[in-house]
């Protein structure tokens, strides 16, 4: 397992890195945490599988509100326990998604660092959000 962790433009870069080193190597696993909240990346034969934590591995102050639920679904993260797949008979406890396997590597870099792996501290750096109204 590979984890790359650091402010979130050190993650965005390293997370290309591993990205298209994954696309070419099945099986491989990349984690990104911020703290207790993490995504993780599982290249798959035909797809890039992710899952970011839930309020199942989650205690206390780090819970996630329903707010920061609501915006991982509008991120296109899939609820917990929703099957991946209508064949799926795994426990899906984590928010998941799916990826093309082709899909652009920038394009899971952007959509994962949205998530700000999902509900950390605010993002800092040259991924900090301009400031203003
Ligand atoms: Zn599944």
């Amino acid at each position: 397992m590979t984890t790359t962790t650091g402010e979130l433009n050190q993650i965005a870069d390293g997370l290309g890195r591993l990205v298209r080193a994954g696309q070419s190597d099945t099986g491989e696993i990349v984690s990104i945490s911020v703290g207790a909240y993490y995504v993780q990346l599982l290249f798959n034969h035909d797809v890039l599988y992710a899952e970011a934590v839930s309020n199942v591995y989650l205690k206390g102050p780090e819970r996630l509100s329903a707010e920061q639920e609501r915006r991982l679904l509008a991120l296109e993260w899939t609820k917990p326990s929703v099957p991946c797949d209508p064949r799926c008979r795994r426990d899906h406890p984590n928010f998941h998604r799916l990826w093309q396997r082709k899909t652009p590597w920038p394009d899971v870099v952007r959509d994962v660092v949205m998530t700000r792996v999902p509900a950390g501290p605010q993002p800092t750096g040259a991924a900090r959000r301009a400031g203003g109204n």
